[in-house]
């Protein structure tokens, strides 16, 4: 088979140092001969979650070996500044240093906008007018908050610029990775059936509430959009968006054939999704576990000290069982030198904090609870 896949780079200006000078970042678009659904994948919004990275690359090495139907873009390592605010060893990605604010909650969503579009629809425009017509309405919206003359906070034209570059997508996957962290997907309700098409063993389901994300303002409007009309009109109308976050493992971990995998895996939903000619790759056979958002929990160390981590990511954990061992320093001479944390119900853990040392209040564990199988839906 070969490829008839075309590949155009460019680069789009996202911020500018100190010294004036532009930080860019990359977008690859690679399109193919046939029409298809418009895809938008980034990767590293939070500056020390690399692997997206890696799935990036072994994507464009499948990618380049198939039929592609539609246009795929891919934006690595979306956020320079972050990637480069390192502290010691570590990068301090995840949040903007100068003001605190997480990278991945300014993005655009306006329900009153989207409530003045809504009432433009007419009753005879099909879902492809419809959805031409959001997109022209909501660019201008983005550009509007992103040429406002009180100016913007980095993050959100950081995040505004990259919102752009996602618009035209049927389909947005933001590439992240927990802390210490097994591999897991946050999907929107309305589109719970993809859960079955990646490769990946947990998924948290998430109600139509936006919170700044990537994903939420992807699928915020559509989902809301979609509602309305479905109402309207006294039929389903499925306006065919879909936006996921997928936690591709641990931070500051780079490992090139766990990406292939991952790589797989997305190729797996996007063959499902029309978006590659007879792919190669199937979702796999494979046990998943679901959770609504509202039980996927953090547990909170009310101690400080020096921590064991004894239950691992994807491990399930009865409740009362051991979670974690607290070293306390200034106990050593007496029965208070070590205490443990016992799970107070059973869960799955998914992710925990990376470091051994911890304050007290320390984000310690987000797990799992009233999970249920979703193996075969
Ligand atoms: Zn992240």
């Amino acid at each position: 088979m070969t490829s008839s896949v075309t590949i155009n780079k460019s680069h789009i200006v996202v911020a500018q140092n100190a010294s004036g000078r532009n930080m860019n970042v990359p977008v690859y678009r690679l399109t193919g001969q046939q029409p298809g659904p418009t895809v938008y994948i980034q990767s590293s919004i939070h500056g020390s979650e690399v692997q997206g990275n890696v799935v990036i690359y072994q994507l464009m090495q499948y990618l380049k070996q198939l039929q592609i139907a539609g246009e795929i873009i891919l934006v690595p390592n979306c956020n320079p500044v972050g990637t480069n605010i390192k502290a010691g060893e570590y990068t301090l990605g995840r949040f903007d240093p100068v003001n605190g604010t997480n990278w991945n909650r300014g993005y655009y969503y306006d329900p009153d906008r989207l409530d003045e579009f809504y009432h433009t629809v007419q009753d005879t425009d099909c879902t492809a007018t419809i959805k031409a017509k959001f997109r022209q309405f909501w660019r201008v919206a983005i550009t509007e908050k992103l040429e406002s003359a009180w100016g913007l906070g980095l993050a959100q034209q950081l995040n505004l610029k990259l919102q752009l570059l996602a618009l035209d997508a049927d389909i947005v996957l933001d590439l992240h990775n927990g802390p210490v962290s097994t591999r897991h997907i946050y999907i929107p309700q309305y589109a719970a059936k993809s859960a079955g098409l990646f490769n990946i063993p947990h998924v948290i389901f998430i109600p139509n509430h936006f919170a700044g994300a990537l994903d939420e303002a992807t699928f915020c409007p559509w989902w809301t959009l979609q509602e309305k009309l479905s109402a309207a009109r006294g039929t389903n109308i499925d306006l065919g968006v879909e936006a996921m976050t997928l936690e591709m493992g641990s931070q500051e971990v780079i490992a090139f054939e766990e990406g292939k995998q991952d790589a797989q895996s997305i190729l797996a939903y996007l063959g499902q999704r029309g978006v590659i000619n007879q792919c190669p790759f199937e979702p796999a056979v494979m046990q998943r576990v679901g959770v609504h958002l509202s039980q996927y929990k953090t547990l909170f160390t009310q101690w400080g000290g020096m921590v064991e981590y004894m239950a691992k990511p994807g491990q399930r954990v009865a409740k009362g069982q051991p979670l974690a061992r607290v070293l306390n320093i200034d106990e050593l001479d007496n029965e208070q030198a070590t205490f443990t944390i016992y799970a107070p119900c059973d869960m799955i853990p998914i992710l925990h904090f990376p470091s051994a040392s911890v304050l007290s209040g320390t984000q310690l564990y987000k797990v799992f609870t009233e999970y249920f199988d979703i193996t075969g839906t």
